[in-house]
């Protein structure tokens, strides 16, 4: 299979973890016949740097024209980095939001997965971490209370703020579909989450997420509160498979969901549009403060190589063929300093990257 990548290395730890991401990827091609071509651009404050705007009309028409995006992450130390002295609209972050928003992605996929060898990481109770977890936030990212209208006046010597929380039935099925054929892949079980006792938008949610269930018979489907659905997240993340949700619930859930699992290195995620497009990225930042040191843990960024190949190419046993290296590695007793303990072997970014190649090999 030919696959275009188009590759987005962005700043700090960035072209680090991105470099051992497509180490990673050539093993794949390599032992599984694929071709791979990728072709890199510039955003956040190395285009900055060089073009003066964190992205360019360009590097946006590469994108586009790529079947995927693989991204490091994008922006520099927000206190010191003369890229904050710019105009918000020329800031990094700009970049990021301009590509989202360029490309259509309008579903956000964060895992939280709790690895057998990291439990200990994880700050819940013994007996929850015992069962361990594996599940999929899915956030609708461009509709919702972000996107809509907003004011803030003042009347009388009284300050007023009014922010607005839109959703059209398009929007929620659009995403429902993705969230139930992403579950389709897992273990067929949606949860949908809603505040559907108060709100009228989130009764739309559930009477759409109701009527696109019935194209998958074979999936679950059951239905939570926003407040129990933060609740059972720590009480007992091991009942999820796919949460579904809308942006500003997906927005605290995801994160929530991720501290969980205790290892920001190890977070993977996904922004898809309508189409098999995507852009992968890991959740976490730039990382400035480590960026240049080799020891940033490039596993996040993998494993969203990882999702790339499941999602956007459908290549499902070569994606398994990485989470496997992952598990094998970490069984193995390697880590990177953000994820060491007692008794583990510490080694760098390159040289992680270069463990997981071998054991796909
Ligand atoms: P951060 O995620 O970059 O770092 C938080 C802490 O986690 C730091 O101590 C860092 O060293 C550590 N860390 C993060 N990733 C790591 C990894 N792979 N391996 C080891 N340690 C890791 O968050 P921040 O410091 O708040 O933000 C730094 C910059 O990143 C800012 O400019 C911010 O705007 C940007 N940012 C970008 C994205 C993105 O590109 N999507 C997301 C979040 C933050």
């Amino acid at each position: 299979m030919e696959l275009n990548i188009t590759c987005i290395p962005g700043d700090g730890i960035g072209p680090e973890i991105v470099a051992e991401a497509k180490k990673v990827l050539d093993v794949i091609a390599n032992q599984y016949g694929h071709d791979i071509h990728y072709t890199d651009i510039l955003m956040g404050g190395a285009s900055i740097d060089v073009h003066g705007v964190p992205l360019t009309e360009e590097a946006i028409a590469t994108a586009k024209s790529a079947d995927a995006v693989l991204m490091g992450s994008i922006g520099g130390d927000t206190t010191t980095s003369p890229w904050y002295k710019l105009a918000p609209n020329l800031r990094p972050e700009a970049g990021l939001l301009a590509i989202r928003k360029a490309l259509n992605l309008f579903a956000n996929l964060r895992p939280a997965i709790l690895y057998s060898d990291l439990r200990g990481a994880c700050p819940l109770k013994e007996e929850i971490s015992a069962a361990g977890f594996d599940m999929m936030i899915m956030r609708e990212l461009t509709g919702g209370l972000y996107f809509g209208e907003r004011s803030t006046t003042e009347e009388n010597g009284v300050r007023k703020a009014v922010d607005t929380l839109v959703y059209d039935e398009n929007e929620i099925r659009r995403i429902a579909v993705k969230g139930f054929d992403i579950a389709m892949k897992r273990r067929k079980k949606v949860t949908s989450v809603d505040k559907a006792n108060v709100l009228d938008s989130s009764r739309l949610w559930r009477n759409v997420v109701e009527e696109v269930a019935k194209d998958y018979p074979e999936v679950t489907l059951e239905h939570m509160l926003v407040d129990n659905c933060a609740m059972q997240l720590v009480k007992d993340p091991a009942q999820f498979d796919v949460i579904l949700t809308e942006n500003m619930f997906g927005d605290i859930l995801s994160d929530e969901a991720s501290m969980v699992t205790g290892s920001i290195g190890m977070l993977a995620s996904a922004s898809l549009n309508d189409t098999k497009f995507g852009l992968y990225e890991p959740s976490h930042g730039s990382a400035p403060d480590i960026a240049g040191k080799d020891v940033a843990n490039p596993i996040a960024t993998v494993l969203s190589a990882a999702m790339m190949l499941r999602y956007s190419f459908d290549l499902d046993r070569e994606a398994d063929a990485v989470e496997n290296a992952v598990k094998q590695v970490l069984k193995e007793g390697y880590r990177t300093v953000d994820i060491m303990s007692e008794g583990c072997k510490q080694v760098g970014c390159r040289q992680m990257g270069d463990l997981l190649a071998e054991r796909i090999r």
